[in-house]
């Protein structure tokens, strides 16, 4: 038996406080630590661990339980009662989260992960946008997006947004759909294709009949939106994209955009989109390092909300993380990871990113004016919140999803901090941000199942995963050529132009 997967019986045993109904159940079956028990539909109750729910109104609970029936967590407290047959899981020694969100990954590129590590935002465009991205052929979309979400669940990311703008074709949208489906993970496919303006593809047929086809439901663990940046210039009349925004509002589908990025869609984009009535509460604006103040304020006013991809932000260039300001507008902000072909997936990281890049410029400004920060501005306990509810928040999934609630669907992750990087736990959200990491992920469930446990994902979907993305890389490497694989990696020296 695992020191974690316990049987009801025993647990109740173990845990001393009798609450278990029924002893030697017919329903129980042996569990090692091999073939965790988690069948379909058996309850599971997790046991003693520290809940940080991220619900305001019931706060950070020691020494807890939560239980899930079905898809939903159905209770939140000390000592709860658990059906008989409820599989337990041993939360002593761990910290219980709500499942992270990353609301911006540009999933299809994971097979080339850590590839362009030395690149900045023109070396991005350069390799990826101008040459490469033709390479790619629909099974390279499904393995790829396979293995992000592989490396989602297995880092604690329970929901990612994939920013998919290489959908040349029907063929590809399906393909990266089947990928994200086939992970069993919960995910937003963002359909998009950045190598022509929204409104010649969005209205082509293919998107409505993904929608038709893949995603007539709302309530299923991957849904649709759309992911595009607008081809408005200041000094291009009219209002090109209209009709991609009209089939966005007449579908019911979000719009996720790149926003605010150096020289290029600055202001002019927000203004466009407030003078052609399209500053929708349903929009996500990605980065918004480079706007005024006036463009948040017309964020702020809209309802929209802000994702921070600070580790891209400060690698790339395409304007400082600007966390603090948008914050001091009470603009909804949540965190995301962009892209492996530099950055990892970690949500701890972004976390840490986040926190550091903003604190960092505070400490900066203030030192200009010869004057010091006594009290930080941003909280630990706010990356956490944009990690997880804010998150949520962003995909429109906040009244379902983002904290430990009765009623919500149970998406958790266990973090253990019985580790030598946790201990002794004093502070359950200081160490969360600035201590744990991927390594610290032992459980992590989905919907009411359990895809992680004892530190590995089960099933073979990982396996699998690997298999497909190996090839797919294989392909891209003869498709680059030897001479530009080795090129991308090893860019040519500082320059600044
Ligand atoms: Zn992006």
């Amino acid at each position: 038996m695992s020191r974690r997967t316990l049987l009801g019986a025993a647990a109740g045993v173990a845990a001393g406080a009798g609450i278990l109904a029924a002893t030697g159940s017919a329903h129980a079956e042996p569990v090692t630590a091999r073939t965790p028990d988690f069948a379909r539909g058996r309850p599971v109750v997790f046991r003693n661990a520290t809940v940080v729910t991220g619900d305001p109104r019931i706060g950070t609970l020691p020494d807890s339980d939560v239980l899930v029936s079905g898809q939903t967590v159905r209770a939140v407290g000390r000592n709860l009662s658990a059906p008989h047959n409820a599989a337990v899981i041993d939360g002593r020694g761990s910290i219980l989260i709500p499942g992270m969100v990353d609301t911006h990954r540009h999933m299809w590129q994971t097979v080339i992960r850590g590839l362009g590590a030395e690149w900045t935002i023109a070396n991005y465009f350069s390799w990826i946008y101008q040459q490469w991205a033709n390479f790619w052929r629909p099974e390279d979309l499904y393995a790829s997006n396979l293995l992000s979400m592989a490396e989602a669940i297995n880092a604690g990311v329970t929901t990612s947004l994939d920013w998919s703008q290489d959908l040349k074709n029907y063929e590809y949208a399906e393909a990266a759909a089947q990928g994200l489906i086939d992970s069993g993970g919960r995910a937003r496919l963002a359909y998009g294709y950045s190598f022509a303006p929204p409104h010649e593809w969005v209205t082509s047929g293919d998107v409505a009949r993904l929608q038709r086809e893949r995603f007539s439901s709302t309530n299923q663990l991957v849904t649709l939106q759309l992911a595009w940046d607008g081809t408005g210039l200041p000094e291009e009349p009219g209002f090109p994209e209209r009709p991609a925004w009209e089939f966005a509002r007449e579908h019911d589908l979000r719009v996720t955009l790149h926003s605010g990025v150096r020289n290029w869609k600055e202001d002019h984009q927000l203004q466009m989109l407030r003078d052609n009535g399209f500053l929708l509460p349903t929009n996500t604006y990605v980065h918004c390092g480079t706007m005024s103040d006036s463009s948040y304020r017309m964020i702020a006013e809209s309802g929209g909300n802000v994702s921070i991809a600070a580790e891209s932000e400060l690698n790339a260039g395409q304007g400082y993380p600007p966390t603090g300001r948008i914050h001091g507008h009470h603009i909804p902000i949540s965190l995301s990871s962009d892209t492996q072909v530099w950055w990892s997936a970690d949500m701890f990281a972004a976390m840490r990113a986040t926190l550091n890049a903003d604190r960092g410029i505070d400490h900066l400004r203030a030192h200009a004016e010869d004057k010091t920060v006594v009290n930080n501005n941003l909280r630990t306990e706010d990356v956490f919140r944009f990690a997880t509810q804010g998150g949520a928040d962003a995909l429109g999934l906040g009244g379902r999803l983002g904290s430990i609630t009765p009623g919500k669907r149970a998406d958790l992750v266990l973090v253990r901090a019985d580790t030598p990087s946790m201990v002794p736990l004093i502070n359950p959200v200081h160490q969360l941000v600035f201590h744990a990491q991927r390594g610290e992920v032992d459980t992590v469930m989905v919907d009411g199942r359990v895809m992680k446990h004892g530190g590995r994902l089960l099933g073979d979907g990982f396996a699998r995963a690997r298999r497909l993305a190996e090839a797919s890389a294989n392909h891209l490497r003869e498709r680059i050529g030897e001479r530009q694989w080795a090129d991308a990696q090893n860019p040519g020296p500082y320059q600044v132009d």
